[in-house]
């Protein structure tokens, strides 16, 4: 650390923010959450950030959050039009 005694002095907002959760509810390949014994959820699907299982607590690769999202939607979406 040093001191900054010489002016111009500039400065710039900085507004945190997150690539991706690596994280989130564990989901089957139809996108329906799991409970902690592997059980479904009826009625309760996650995709995207909500749930990235594929890179479930590795390292965030960038350019997988979209592809991801985009392909978790659909699947979830399908599968949860047709549940009865
Ligand atoms: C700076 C940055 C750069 C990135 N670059 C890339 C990249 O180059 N390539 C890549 O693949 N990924 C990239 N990502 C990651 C990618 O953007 C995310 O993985 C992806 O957008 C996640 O999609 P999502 O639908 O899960 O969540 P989000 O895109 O966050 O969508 C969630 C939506 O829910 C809405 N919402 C929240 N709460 C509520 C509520 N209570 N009611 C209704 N709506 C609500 C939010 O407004 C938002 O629109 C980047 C991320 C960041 C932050």
């Amino acid at each position: 650390m040093v001191p900054f005694e010489q002016a111009p002095f500039y400065a710039v907002r900085v507004i945190p923010s997150t690539m991706g959760t690596i994280g989130g509810v564990r989901t089957n390949d139809k996108f329906q959450v799991l409970r902690a014994d592997g059980s479904v959820i009826k009625g309760l699907y996650a995709g995207g950030e909500t749930a990235n299982r594929p890179f479930y607590r590795r390292v965030y690769t960038s350019g997988t959050g979209l592809g991801l999202a985009y392909t978790s939607g659909r699947i979830a979406g399908e599968n949860a039009a047709q549940e009865k």
